[in-house]
């Protein structure tokens, strides 16, 4: 026998009886970003590998380990996309979408990572995202928040989620506190772990979000990088936390979320989630508004997040919160042999007069008790016996209630409303 293909490490097919929570999760973020008069916006998964290197930034775990690149049959460099800012604005900017205009755009779709897989994290994962171009104002910032809130209310997982909050100030700002982070942690680089150690160099900023607790106990008495925001920024986050409190939206600073990518500055947020795990952080975004200038642009701000589909799946099943998918209603089976050449007709009929009815006809020559047997498995709540001239219909989940006989289709009601 022929060895079985397998799909991809990491990489997940989703089977028919996830998709129900995965389309009523869709569903939802679908009506809320157009709530909010926010568009949706469809880029290809595979760009120029340039694109990431460029907005990422080389020294990232994204772009130093983490992407899917390849050389096409042509010798171009190509990445299948690791996240979905950098499309949207490279797509922006070559559409002409963001010049001098406000846009409030939404993605939804499969990212790439080279990671080793694990609860929450995988190699193929999709992310929904915002992203708002053309306001510089705090208001924005507040607003696609509030949107996030909103949708922890309507899935029912509002008390499981936390926001941090933080500012990364201007680049000047930022660039002042790296090289005094950078100085303090010289001094105790002994005490540091080996990607701490390497990081001083590349990316110290990132040294603030790592995992050892030695390190962790050295940055203790870091330098804060609140004690380096410039004042434009730091009006800006205010502007942000009151619009926060007056929406009634609670958060918790936390000085040490940077974002492991380079676009970012002044604002950032994270969603963080105890119920996961490590892989605890379900959304997470902030302002770039440097990044549509870097692509090529002419200067925007921007800001967005991106939140991870599957961990956002899985925190639902794990809280109970995944709506029960609908059932079949009806059965439909032929049982006698004119009957057999009319049902997939009355089939029809009953599919264009009753939409809102899931419709299952039985395909096979079976015997009646046959076709009974599956028409019970079908799980569907209710049975169409096709005769010559009539039909009887059958409730098969409550054997107490006797069989009727329709003469005509129309008199089909099962109190099912659309
Ligand atoms: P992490 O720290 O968990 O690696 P990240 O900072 O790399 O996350 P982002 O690039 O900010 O993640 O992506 C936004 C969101 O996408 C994350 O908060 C998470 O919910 C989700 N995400 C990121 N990487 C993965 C992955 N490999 N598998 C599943 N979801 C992911
Ligand atoms: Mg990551």
């Amino acid at each position: 026998m022929a060895k079985n293909i397998q799909a991809i490490r990491g990489m997940n097919d989703i089977l028919p009886s996830d998709t129900p929570a995965w389309q009523y999760v869709e569903g939802v973020l679908r009506r809320v970003a157009a709530q909010y008069s926010y568009q949706e916006i469809r880029m290809p998964v595979l760009e120029s590998t340039d694109l990431f290197k460029r907005s990422i930034g080389e020294v990232t775990d994204i772009v130093e380990k983490e992407m899917y690149t390849f050389d096409d049959r042509n010798g171009d460099s190509l990445t299948l996309r690791p996240e979905g800012t950098a499309s949207c604005v490279r797509a922006g900017n070559e559409h002409g979408l963001l010049y001098n205009q406000i846009q409030r755009l939404w993605y939804l779709g499969p990212m790439f990572r080279h990671e080793r897989p694990q609860k929450g994290r995988y190699r193929q994962f999709h992310q929904f995202g915002i992203e708002a171009f053309g306001m510089e104002g705090p208001d924005i910032d507040a607003e696609i928040i509030l949107l996030t809130a909103r949708l922890w209310q309507e899935f029912g997982i509002a008390e499981q989620v936390e926001l941090q909050l933080n500012s990364l100030a201007s680049n000047e700002a930022r660039a002042a506190y790296r090289e005094a982070l950078r100085e303090f942690l010289r001094a105790h680089e002994d005490g540091l772990d080996e990607d701490s150690k390497r990081r001083l160099d590349t990316n110290v900023l990132r040294v603030l979000d790592s995992k050892s607790p030695e390190t962790q106990a050295i940055l203790a008495d870091a330098p804060k990088l609140s004690d380096y925001w410039d004042d434009e920024s730091r009006a800006h986050f205010d502007g942000l936390c009151q619009r926060l409190d007056a929406a009634g939206i609670r958060y918790v600073l936390n000085e040490r979320l940077v974002r492991g990518l380079d676009y970012y500055n002044r604002t950032v947020f994270e969603w963080v989630t105890t119920e996961l795990g490590a892989q605890g952080t379900v959304c997470a975004g902030g302002r770039y508004d440097g990044l549509v200038e870097q692509l090529g642009g002419k200067a925007t701000p921007a800001v967005g997040f991106a939140m991870g589909m599957e961990r956002l799946v899985l925190l639902l099943e794990a809280q109970g919160k995944i709506p029960p998918s609908p059932t079949l209603d009806l059965y439909v089976m032929a049982v006698t042999p004119a009957a057999e050449l009319n049902a997939p007709a009355v089939a029809e009929q009953i599919r264009t007069a009753q939409p809102q009815l899931r419709v299952q006809l039985h395909s096979g020559s079976q015997n009646i008790k046959k076709k009974l047997a599956r028409a019970d498995k079908s799980g569907a709540t209710y049975a169409l016996l096709v005769r010559d001239t009539d039909f009887e219909l059958k409730h098969l989940r409550q054997r107490e209630i006797e069989p009727v006989v329709l003469t005509s289709l129309s008199d089909l009601n099962l109190g099912v409303n659309g």
